[in-house]
């Protein structure tokens, strides 16, 4: 085996292997470091076995709105331990399929750590490998607050090792996280606390998303304790305790699990041999192009910290491939209006700017649309779900700079819509667009 690659990928997850197999098929020389799992945070205890988990949920959902439906059913409980048994198997079979997809493509797959000696080569497993470029994929991993005690519980790497559901669960977090995580355990039976810094989950999300989960949550009996700074946390014989910087203590929960945000994995890989530049938290400095400060080495995904989605890393991976290794020197993915969904209960779904960012940006000259509803899945049903949604427009021909969506659909609604916005579409081409009925999607379409 040659130690002298066209390019090292350090890191086998979506981004990084999107990036080498895309440069493999440019005819490169490929070698990728990675000692876990290939996939990484994405197909091992990320999106997939997490959409395995929500869509478990959202059946505990159907089943038990099933009766007003005119069911008759008589279901006794769930089986955890089942669900994670095939949710596994279902991992290893996509961890194969990695390893068979770049074996066939003859990347070289090295399954150990690597790091720089200096800014052509990686060692790892006592061997030097020199790359033309280098790329750094190497991700993430969950962050513990730095209180006493946050070595106690879990993160949401620990949620997917459960081998049965916990009765009390405690979320610290208000992000995408803590509202999925919430809205899984509850849904299967679990009594679930969130706990928040400031008054409520998704700050960062549009407010009517804020609000309307919040509702949901509430309706659910799902617990949301805002103001609550952890102060340190712990577990004695009435189970897993937090306490929090205003004195109160809150106890007796069978898991503790920490949501507050991913960490970058750079310590291990001696970027000062190499030059790289990381910012205060460890994530590694990039320009548009995904370069370093370090001409031929680059870094792509949450490493980078910047919009830390799969389909980001993928999209960075493989136009960074173009650009190196198919002579398209402008290649680059632009960071505007990517579409995202959380996956709570119900979904949300949002792509470009909230109503506040756009208001900052264009001032006066935003028109919002705004529709809150009953689904009509409801219609039948003693209990009743809700959908909002919201259409942020700028400018005299009302472009759509925004649209965020809450609702059972809303996770298969906002890709299509997302490429509409991406094409600069206006409220008239929402207008002009023929509703499909009756869909909940048909009022994105139908709003005045
Ligand atoms: P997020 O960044 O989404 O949310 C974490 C939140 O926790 C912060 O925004 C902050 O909110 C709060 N927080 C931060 N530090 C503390 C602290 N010390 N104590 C208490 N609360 C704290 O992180 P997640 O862990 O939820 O997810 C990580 C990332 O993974 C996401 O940002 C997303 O990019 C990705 N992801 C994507 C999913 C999807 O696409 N569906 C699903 C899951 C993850 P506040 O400031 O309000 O306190």
């Amino acid at each position: 085996m040659s130690s002298k690659f066209d390019l090292l990928v350090v890191g086998g997850g979506s981004g990084g292997l999107a990036a080498a197999q895309r440069a493999a098929d440019y005819g490169a020389s490929v070698a990728v470091f990675e000692p876990g799992p290939l996939g990484g945070t994405c197909v091992n205890a990320g999106c997939v076995p997490k959409k395995v988990m929500w869509s478990t949920a959202s059946l505990a959902h159907s089943l038990a709105d099933a009766k007003d439906y005119g069911f008759d059913l008589d279901f006794k409980h769930h089986d955890w331990g089942a669900i994670k048994t095939r949710r596994d198997a279902y991992v290893a079979k996509l961890n194969s399929i990695y390893a068979r997809n770049i074996e066939a493509k003859g990347i070289t797959h090295i399954p150990e750590n690597g790091c720089f000696t200096d800014p052509h080569t990686i060692v790892a497993g006592g061997k030097n490998y020199h790359g033309e470029h280098i790329i750094i994929a190497t991700g993430g991993y969950p962050a513990r607050p730095e209180i006493p005690g946050s070595e106690q519980g879990i993160t949401s790497d620990g949620f997917f090792d459960l081998e049965e559901r916990p009765e009390r669960v405690a979320i610290v977090g208000s992000g995408y996280v803590a509202v999925e995580l919430a809205g899984m355990f509850h849904a299967l039976g679990s009594e679930v606390t969130i706990f928040v810094r400031y008054d409520g989950v998704l700050r960062h999300f549009d407010d009517m998303i804020r609000e309307e989960l919040g509702d949901a949550l509430a309706r659910d009996g799902i617990k949301v304790v805002s103001e609550a700074v952890p102060a340190q946390a712990g577990n004695d014989q009435n189970g897993f305790f937090l306490e929090t910087g205003d004195g109160r203590t809150f106890d007796g929960f069978d898991c503790l699990l920490w949501a507050i945000g991913r960490d970058p994995n750079t310590e291990r890989l001696r970027l000062d041999k190499a030059g790289v530049d990381v910012d205060p938290d460890g994530f590694v400095l990039v320009d548009d192009f995904q370069n370093t400060g370090t001409e031929h080495i680059h870094a792509i995904g949450d490493v980078t910290g910047r919009v830390t989605l799969t389909p980001v890393a993928i999209a960075t991976g493989r136009r960074l491939a173009d650009r190196l290794f198919n002579n398209q020197p402008e290649r680059h993915l632009s960071y505007d209006n990517i579409a995202s969904v959380v996956f709570s209960h119900p979904p949300i779904g949002t792509v470009g700017l909230t109503e506040a960012q756009a208001r900052e940006e264009y001032g006066d000259i935003v028109k919002v649309y705004r529709s809150e509803f009953v689904p009509m899945y409801y219609a039948v049903m003693e209990h009743k779900g809700r959908a909002a949604m919201k259409l942020i427009t700028t400018g005299e021909n009302k472009k759509v700079v925004g649209i965020h969506v809450i609702g059972n659909g809303a996770d298969e609604m906002m890709q299509g819509f997302s490429v509409a916005i991406g094409m600069g579409a206006t409220k008239e081409d929402f207008d002009n667009t023929v509703a499909i009925h009756p869909t909940s999607a048909e009022e994105l379409v139908t709003m005045r």
